[in-house]
């Protein structure tokens, strides 16, 4: 068999940094090599240990006759359900919002859950952001807060953040870059920062934090409630009021740890009254980011709606509400394993009710469905577009064939037979 190097650059889709540089090797039409991609996108890229079966009630069957059933369980629910989209094509995500729209449906994502509130920030222009491109050439002053990268997005440091040497940063992270990381544990990023750069805050204080951050930007002496040397607060304030060019990558122990987003505002505003600081969210799943922008171009919100005569919109539309209080009477899943990512006394409910699963691979919420259709792996056996973490869009293109439809091709027939 010949083994031959692609002449093409392919996107990465194991986390929403979406690597432009990967490169494979092909034997016949499979996939044999990854070259570039870190060990969690070579594991994503050459696909599932389990493919997902074709089946209705647990019985093999072909595509069609699945997208038929799925249809007519949509098309018999007063309020369906449809919520994933993480893992899907920008493309894809547009049809689904057009099924939740046809069925009255709720529509939500994992962002519900996490980066949602920050995205939506941003995309309303309330925090200033900028790309993962402009951070590579300008930044110099580097906050990881609640964040590590080096575990949820390995090539986050070396590509974009701290290592590479960009156009005003010519020198590199020994000279020319600062990293920060405000955490509750010393984690892997923590160590790259070293102890100068590791500020260890107790969980759920970030919001304390932030205050006495901006107390210190203000001239004031920083107050928190918790034992934590003032010296620091005012050693890391100097250092960002410094910034030519400062970014907060944003993570989730810092979302699950605000009650709101009010003192990241003020933090912001008096970051940008002193410095220049920018915010980018560690966006996990390689297209969260998509489905916030294509629902908000849709609805004017990023997630939690739903469909009826007008769109509805609140924390009572989200997955875990609406299966809470058992409002939603059939479900849709694209690309979301919600049987493993949410507490069990809250997903329990999905398995009393008629469930589709469109994936790739087999998951706990497949192996409980009553429909399962199989996908097309995008990036590797179907193309499409997706969102950055930082808003870019990145075009995906299809590397080898596959007798399986892609995840946007199965959602236009669902919508057609709807
Ligand atoms: S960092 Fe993310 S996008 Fe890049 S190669 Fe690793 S998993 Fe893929």
């Amino acid at each position: 068999m010949v083994v031959c190097l692609s002449n093409n650059y392919y996107v990465c889709t194991g986390c929403a940094l979406l690597c432009d540089d990967i490169e494979v090797e092909l034997e016949g039409s499979s996939l044999v090599k990854v070259h570039s991609a870190c060990r969690k996108g070579v594991a994503r890229m050459k696909g599932c240990e389990t493919p997902l079966e074709c089946a209705v009630n647990g019985k093999s069957t072909d595509t069609d006759t699945a997208i038929k059933e799925a249809a007519r369980i949509l098309s018999n629910a007063e309020n369906p359900l449809i919520f994933g989209h993480g893992n899907s094509s920008s493309q894809a995500q547009r049809k689904a919002i057009a099924i939740a729209r046809k069925t009255g449906a709720y529509l939500d994502d994992t962002s519900s859950f996490c980066q949602g509130p920050i995205i939506e920030a941003i995309l309303q222009g309330k925090l200033r952001t900028c790309t993962l491109d402009e951070v590579k050439d300008r930044a110099d002053v580097i906050v990881f807060w609640g964040a590590d990268p080096s575990s949820s997005h390995p090539r986050h440091m070396s590509r974009y953040s701290y290592f590479p040497r960009g156009k005003e940063r010519q020198r590199g992270w020994e000279e020319d870059r600062t990293a920060i990381c405000i955490d509750v544990r010393k984690s892997d990023t923590a160590e790259i920062c070293g102890n100068n750069g590791t500020y260890i805050i107790p969980p759920g204080e970030d919001a304390e934090f932030m205050d006495a951050l901006v107390s210190g930007l203000s001239n004031k002496v920083p107050k928190t409630s918790f034992d934590f040397d003032k010296k620091r607060i005012l050693e890391l304030t100097n250092i960002l009021k410094k910034a030519k060019f400062g970014v907060i990558f944003a993570g989730l122990g810092l979302v699950y740890s605000l009650k709101d987003l009010e003192p990241l505002f003020a933090l912001m505003d008096k970051l940008n009254s002193v410095s220049s600081f920018h915010l980018i969210p560690m966006v996990g799943q390689y297209n969260m980011r998509g489905s916030n922008h294509n629902i908000f171009e849709e609805t004017g919100y990023v997630n939690r709606v739903k469909f009826g005569t007008e769109v509805l919109h609140g924390p009572e539309y989200s997955v875990v509400e609406a299966l809470k209080e058992k409002a939603v009477d059939a479900a849709l899943i694209i690309g979301s394993d919600p049987l493993s990512s949410l507490p069990l006394s809250v997903a329990r409910y999905l398995t009393e009710i008629p469930l589709i699963t469109i994936d790739p691979c087999q998951t706990l919420t497949s192996s409980k469905s009553d429909v399962t259709i199989p996908c097309a792996l995008a990036g590797v056996e179907s193309g499409g577009t997706a969102i950055r973490m930082d808003g870019v869009e990145v075009e995906m293109k299809k590397i080898i064939e596959t007798d399986r439809l892609s995840d946007e091709e199965i959602l236009t027939r669902i919508l057609e037979a709807l």
